[in-house]
């Protein structure tokens, strides 16, 4: 019978491992709590009156310099669901219409249970079983927690004292997001970096596959997210509207459409594991936060764990009884 995997999050990282997986023949679940796959890399839509307006407000772009994604990412070039952005630099990449285009293209061939919640994972004699808000799934052979590092060290934490510590030694940093809509184009580049207390601003309707009217992600640097953390969004909005404006030297009008959006753990640490994989458990991690914080890595991470896996399973079935027990061949982490 295929192995039964479950992974915790249909991120990047969670979604990389669960196509390394299937490939193999695994049968896999992923869960999330969002509405929609992508975690980090997603899309937001709004009805303005000068038609639609959307936003990547998390991920801008990502970038593939990695042999292996590269030729991941040819294929979804060739599927049309990516595109250079050379606006961004020589080796960035944006999905189309939106950055949720590519993780929604990924999700498509998985079974994702989309808003549930995990409370909790347990080891019992038949496998993991994990809890949800309202009730439980399960069980499955093998579990994966593909989440950022500190929502990782809450679930891990319950389950391996090692990996629960890893995951918390790895903070990330917050970053608050601006979306506006202006009544018309303002005289600035599409693309802005690291002015004033502005990290990163991007003109969204001008990205590769992108239209309507003008809309601007702003994302604060990471000084001022911490400043301004616990505010209201509504309160921050027009801060961070009024910071861009200084950022480029123009005087805005008035937006149509001015929301804030607080990223909490936008910025991952690198903990410099690449992945975390427990055969005697059949636990294992991955998510930016193992290499570093880019969409590249989370990819890479997963994939890498996925890869881990396969090879554990290959093993076992070579010489059954091996890494079945708890202790037994644990690689806790990988280098
Ligand atoms: C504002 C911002 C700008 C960025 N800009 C860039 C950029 O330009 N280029 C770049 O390469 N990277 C950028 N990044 C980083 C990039 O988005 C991440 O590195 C990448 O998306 C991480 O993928 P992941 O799968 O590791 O985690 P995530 O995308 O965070 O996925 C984790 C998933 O777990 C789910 N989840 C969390 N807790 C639970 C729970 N208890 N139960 C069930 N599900 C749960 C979440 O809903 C989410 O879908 C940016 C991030 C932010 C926030």
């Amino acid at each position: 019978m295929a192995p039964r995997i479950v992974i915790v999050g249909a991120g990047m990282a969670g979604l990389a491992c669960a196509d390394a997986l299937a490939a193999a023949g695994a049968q896999v679940t992923l869960v999330d709590k969002g509405r929609a796959p992508g975690g980090r890399m997603s899309t937001r839509r709004v009805e303005t009156a000068l038609g639609e307006a959307a936003f990547d407000h998390g991920a801008q772009y990502f970038t593939a310099r990695d042999d292996r994604f590269l030729s991941r990412v040819a294929h979804w070039a060739a599927e049309g669901i990516v595109s250079r952005w050379p606006e961004a630099g020589e080796h960035a990449w944006v999905a189309r219409p939106g950055m949720s285009a590519l993780p929604r293209h990924i999700a498509g061939k998985h079974d994702v249970l989309q808003g549930r919640l995990v409370r909790a994972m347990v080891r019992k004699l038949d496998g993991w079983h994990i809890r949800l808000e309202e009730d439980t799934v399960g069980p499955f052979d093998q579990a994966v927690v593909a989440l950022p590092a500190e929502q990782a060290a809450a679930l891990l934490g319950m389950c391996d004292f090692t990996f629960g510590r890893v995951a918390a030694s790895c903070p990330s940093q917050p970053c608050w997001a601006g979306m506006y809509v202006l009544p018309e184009p303002i005289a600035a580049p599409p693309v802005i970096r690291n002015a004033g207390a502005i990290g990163w601003a991007a003109r969204n309707n001008a990205k590769p596959g992108r239209s309507g009217p003008e809309a601007w992600i702003v994302q604060a640097d990471t000084n001022w997210s911490k400043q301004f953390l616990e505010r209201e969004p509504a309160e921050v909005a027009p801060l961070l509207l009024e910071q861009f404006g200084l950022a480029i030297g123009a005087s805005l009008p008035e937006p149509l459409h001015a929301v804030a959006h607080r990223w909490r753990y936008a910025r991952s640490g690198n903990a410099a594991k690449r992945y975390l994989w427990s055969p005697a458990l059949g636990l294992g991690a991955c998510g930016d936060w193992l290499i570093g914080p880019r969409v590249e890595n989370a990819w890479l991470s997963g994939d890498a764990l996925g890869a881990a896996m396969i090879e554990t399973m290959r093993d076992h079935r070579s010489a059954p009884g091996r890494a079945s027990g708890i202790g037994i061949g644990v690689d806790r982490a990988s280098a």
